[in-house]
């Protein structure tokens, strides 16, 4: 049980020396300015420190392409790379072939507790945060080596997540979740991190480390493991059990190396030296990371909220972040999801008081709707429905793995007889049977969705129902949770969602949870990470509303280089990081023109026009084959069958004598595109094919 997780136990090998962590340190010879870096540099953005040259605001760097960078490929504004040479960066190409031996570069996937280079590497901040920044100098003189730090995705939509450290020839990583593409992206899957940028640094990766289990910070790991040769993960018990539990289906279990890490473990992945704090969330074992680097101590809480009375969980670790705080924190990367949102996030304990009240006094069988990820909430309810005697089948295979993960590692306290299988229902009145499913966001063929359209092979709805929703709505989903929860509404059945009663609270820390974050820890520079543009700004707003100058506020993009020293940052360049597409299961490598040319399909459909004899002088009606799809045409319409192949008979008669059938085929497909614009005002996809 984590509740017995002692959240005061220290042991953060870096700190046990306070003076040691002062800006009096000398810095070692090994600090000096590598030139390998200056080249680098081509894409320079206006960082604090030229500001002077009154660019406008600091942090937006010319000719910065929108999101999710796969259209700006084949846009005017360029690769957003910007002259990365022959350097291929796109999706997985180069290194999907690559086998590289495990291990190379780690730290042998065990836990060490000692140091292993002199202390005057490691440095905190000096300065105790923005509450002196009035006084604080931003300096870009810096000889030493800097740190880069890299959010290869995350920062430009929700999902993603993975963030790039780099110190010499040290690099590591932190999680590697999963994204959903936005609409334009027709027929993705699933989008991963595109860590491109060390597919050629692979013997530098000291490890990878995990904050927490949920999709968007583990996700990713099945596509992209092997890319980044099998480097150790170090993630927590609960993410370690649920990426095993992945693994077995890629292949990847014999050759991964996971180390499970808690709020007491510190250890180093090279000159990085890192140990853990525990963290409230929705998940149970979220830990945040502190990385004390050569260039001062960077700090994540994961996600996040301060949760006074977590259900059957340790809080926070509080007197662990004022340390922090107290001692120094150069940089925070921060998330967020929530920011935008006033107050304090609600308690899980809130939710257990209305969900334990409709448990109990359910008349019929309870469906709940929610993520497969909430282990906290599946949680309280089984232990909730176990109190009063109920039963609980499961239903979606990644609800029942995470289930069952979670009853194995003792995290759901109940007998084993409270799972039932979906088969058993019927042996137990209605009055006893709660049902988990996933769906409550209207997915097309989640098993809540087959009930609405009575389309679920073992589960009819019936009007003693009482269908809850025990989940927010995804921005973007809405519109599909409306006609579901609609559709479920028109047979009868009582539907409960957060507007009747708290069934929900989100994992995300609102407004307050982040200004006690940034009181705690009082860094010197902050780094909102995870989430749209607006969320960033969100969170730069409420930096700066403590006091925070501008200058230490640092709005990045995917794939920005931020160079960071003891006294300033800079975003030095961009790489190519735009998330690998999956779909079925193939993963990378996709070209734009796959999803522009399945729009075009969808939005104005196709025409194939077929033309026979191509060579011969005269060809005839009957050289020419038209088939359209998707493409409307009304019955009445004699142009689609009569006309337009008139004219195709033409203009190719028309072309010089000698035809190269290149030249006939390009020639052709202008026309016919230009003639059909014309007639019908529309752009179909035009095949033109000789035969
Ligand atoms: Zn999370
Ligand atoms: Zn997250």
């Amino acid at each position: 049980m984590d509740n017995n997780q002692n959240p005061g136990g220290l042991n953060v090998a870096a700190n046990s020396n306070p003076q040691q962590n002062t800006n009096n340190i000398q810095r070692s010879s090994s600090a000096s300015p590598r030139e390998g870096y200056a080249p680098r540099q081509r894409r320079v953005y206006s960082s604090p420190s030229n500001q002077n040259a009154g660019q406008g605001n600091p942090n937006q760097g010319p000719n910065r392409p929108s999101r999710g960078g796969y259209q700006s490929r084949n846009t005017s504004q360029g690769p957003r790379t910007g002259g990365q040479g022959n350097r291929n960066y796109r999706g997985g190409q180069g290194g999907q072939n690559r086998r590289f031996s495990p291990n190379r570069g780690n730290t042998g996937g065990q836990i060490i507790r000692k140091r292993r280079f002199p202390d005057e590497m490691i440095q905190t901040s000096s300065a105790k945060g923005w509450n002196d920044s009035k006084n604080y100098q931003f300096k870009d003189n810096y000889e030493g080596t800097k740190l880069r730090l890299i959010p290869i995705s995350g920062l430009e939509m929700i999902g993603t997540n993975c963030t790039v450290l780099e110190y010499e020839n040290d690099i590591m990583i932190i999680d590697a979740g999963l994204g959903f593409p936005d609409i334009d992206q027709v027929g993705i899957d699933s989008l991963v991190p595109n860590l491109s940028y060390v597919y050629d640094k692979i013997a530098n990766i000291r490890g990878l480390v995990i904050t927490h289990g949920h999709t968007d910070h583990i996700g990713g790991l099945s596509q992209i493991y092997d890319k980044i040769g099998f480097p150790t993960i170090y993630a927590p018990r609960l993410a370690a059990e649920m990426i095993r539990e992945k693994f077995k289906e890629t292949g990847f279990a014999d050759r991964a190396k996971i180390v499970e890490i808690d709020g007491d473990s510190s250890y180093y992945l090279g000159k990085f030296h890192l140990s853990h704090f525990r963290m409230n969330h929705t998940i149970m074992d979220n830990y945040g990371i502190v990385i004390d680097t050569p260039v001062g101590r960077i700090m994540t809480p994961s996600d996040y909220k301060f949760d006074l009375t977590p259900y059957k969980e340790s809080p926070s670790d509080y007197s662990k972040l004022a340390k922090l705080g107290d001692e120094g924190v150069l940089l925070l990367m921060d998330e967020s999801t929530n920011v935008k949102i006033k107050g304090w996030a609600p308690s899980e304990s809130a939710i257990a008081h209305d969900l334990e009240d409709t448990i109990r006094d359910s008349h019929g069988r309870l469906i709940i709707g929610m993520f497969s990820t909430m282990i906290s909430r599946i949680r309280q309810i089984m232990e909730i429905s176990a109190r009063y005697n109920k039963k609980v089948a499961v239903l979606g295979r990644s609800l029942e793995t995470n289930a069952k993960i979670s009853h194995r590692l003792g995290y759901i306290d109940v007998t084993t007889s409270t799972f039932i299988p979906l088969e058993e229902i019927r042996n137990y009145p209605d009055d006893q049977i709660v049902i988990l499913t996933t769906g409550s966001q209207g997915e097309p063929n989640a098993a809540l969705m087959r009930m609405a359209y009575d389309e679920h092979r073992r589960i009819q709805l019936k009007q003693s129902d009482t269908v809850v929703f025990s989940s927010s709505r995804i921005p973007g989903n809405e519109g599909r949770i409306d006609k579901l929860i609609n559709k479920i509404a028109e047979k009868g059945v009582r539907i409960l969602t957060n507007d009747h009663l708290t069934l929900h609270a989100s994992g995300h820390g609102c407004k307050e949870d982040h200004k006690l974050m940034l009181q705690l820890t009082k860094p010197k520079f902050l780094l909102p990470i995870h989430g749209e543009a607006s969320m960033l700004a969100a969170n730069k707003e409420l930096a700066m509303g403590l006091g925070m100058k501008e200058e230490n506020v640092i709005i990045g993009h995917d794939g920005a280089v931020i160079e960071l020293w003891p006294d300033g940052w800079k975003i030095v360049d961009t790489i190519e990081s735009s998330p690998l597409w999956v779909e079925g299961n193939r993963v990378g490598d996709f070209d734009l023109k796959i999803t522009e040319e399945r729009k075009l399909l969808s939005d104005e459909g196709v025409i194939v026009v077929t033309l026979k004899n191509f060579a011969s002088e005269q060809i005839t009606l009957q050289d020419i084959e038209i088939t359209h799809k998707g493409f409307f045409v009304q019955n009445k319409d004699n142009y689609m069958r009569t006309e337009f192949p008139n004219k195709i008979v033409e203009v190719v008669n028309r072309m010089n004598p000698d035809r190269d059938k290149e030249n006939v085929r390009v020639n052709l497909h202008r026309q016919v595109e230009r003639e059909i614009e014309m007639k019908y005002e529309k752009k179909p996809l035009i095949i033109v094919s000789l035969v």
